[in-house]
């Protein structure tokens, strides 16, 4: 196959249009996050530019590249219900929906990149009107009678098909979906093409200012298109009819702390917060356009990877065995960058059947169950998913019998537990 088939370069921001793009930060090139290998697939893995380019005249940052999806959802590994904290997550979320909006248990409810229906499940029982769209084979997974499913991706078009054969939705919900988006504004004309008066329409997704400022760049992945912040958007919605009326920070999100937006039409009964303007003024204060703050991000990217390899030849150094802990994609991202020497690390703990018995993307570590994972006396582990280190550190097997984890994120540090 053609390199070019598999990506195009983006030479224009996304959103409004500027070809006036800065490079700030380079990842190396690296493998799809999402594409766990079986041993046989390691001699013919593929690579590409993990890049971030700035748009200054809107404030969008995003990758220099678009993996073609095609690629991306054939192989896709990650079932989003493997999650327990993100099932929560979402059972809270429609709770707060059922009961702010006084959701009839007949009106269209719809999730954009449903996934394997682990929000569209969380709803009481009663609602018998789920729309599902998910392009990718995770859809297979849904096994409640409840919900329909659509195997296509969202767009302009599709929005067409879905208001003459379902109408429209006073509902729509897209998480961890819109970063993943290449032509985001023939998705956003679709979102207002299904939309009236009554429609309210939640967004979730990492929020660029917390990326940089705690130094998340595992976020950086090549499904990751886009890095969203309040301007870019307010600015893209205005395009087609929509307001962000309100948002919300998180602390939990598929990807770590997350912003959820409210859109709805422009001429809804939905009041704009003043929260919005307010946030905005702060994101351009803080230097959402300055090439300066994202330069100061780069150093403290390579700084990381240095602080990171000197804990861990320290630890190995005392011979003690190193694992890593949980497969998440974000994960790939961070292992390819700080480029561990890979006999080093023994294996990766995972509790997703979909990863087990499979290599890490580009680094080749090999995934094995918890229950093996504590046979292999691992000393340190890597807590890769370090956004639910929380729930990993009661919850794991290896919480009993390990010396420590170790938690990336935001600054490397270990985490004691039996010595
Ligand atoms: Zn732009």
């Amino acid at each position: 196959m053609k390199r070019n088939s598999f990506y195009r370069k983006i030479n224009k921001c996304r959103i409004c249009l500027n070809s006036n793009l800065f490079e700030y930060l380079d990842l190396g090139s690296q493998p799809l996050a999402n594409s766990f290998l079986n041993k046989s697939e390691i001699k013919n893995e593929k690579k590409f530019p993990l890049k971030m380019n700035l748009c200054k005249k809107c404030g969008l940052s995003q990758l220099s590249i678009s993996i073609n999806p095609e690629n991306i959802f054939n192989e896709y590994d990650y079932l989003s219900s493997s999650s327990k904290a993100l099932v929560n997550h979402y059972n809270q979320l429609t709770l707060f929906l059922s009961q702010k909006y006084k959701l009839q248990s007949s009106e269209l409810i719809l999730d954009i990149g449903c996934n394997d229906g682990i929000l569209l499940n969380q709803y009481n029982r009663k609602f018998n009107n789920l729309l599902g769209v998910e392009p990718s084979s995770a859809s297979k997974f849904i096994k409640n009678k409840n919900i329909k499913v659509i195997n296509k991706f969202f767009n302009y078009k599709l929005s067409n098909l879905i208001k003459q054969k379902y109408g429209i939705p006073k509902i729509i919900t897209i998480t961890n979906v819109f970063a993943h988006i290449d032509d985001i504004k023939n998705f956003v004309r679709g979102l207002s093409n299904i939309s009236n008066s009554e429609t309210i329409i939640i967004i979730e997704f990492p929020y660029l200012i917390d990326m940089i400022k705690k130094n998340y760049y595992d976020l950086i992945y090549h499904e990751h298109l886009s890095y969203l912040s309040l301007k870019p958007l307010k600015y893209l919605f205005s395009l087609y009819d929509l307001n962000i009326f309100d948002y919300k920070k998180l602390n939990i999100g598929a990807s770590g702390p997350s912003l959820r937006i409210f859109v709805s039409k422009k001429y809804s009964k939905y009041k704009i917060s003043k929260k919005i303007d307010k946030q905005i003024i702060y994101e351009n204060k803080w230097g959402i356009s300055k090439l300066s703050k994202y330069n100061n991000f780069k150093k403290n990217v390579n700084d990381h990877k240095i602080i990171f390899n000197k804990l861990i030849d320290n630890l190995i150094n005392k011979n003690y065995n190193v694992g890593c802990f949980s497969a998440p994609a974000k994960g790939n991202t961070f292992l390819n960058f700080i480029k561990i020497k890979s006999k080093k690390i023994k294996y990766v703990s995972e509790n997703n059947n979909q990863k087990i018995g499979k290599f890490t993307p580009g680094s080749h570590y090999r995934i094995i169950t918890d229950e093996e994972f504590v046979k292999k006396n691992i000393d340190y582990a890597i807590l890769l998913s370090w956004n639910y280190k929380k729930f990993f550190i009661k919850n794991s097997l290896f919480s009993k019998i390990g010396k420590g984890f170790i938690i990336p994120f935001p600054k490397p540090i270990i985490f004691k537990l039996n010595e």
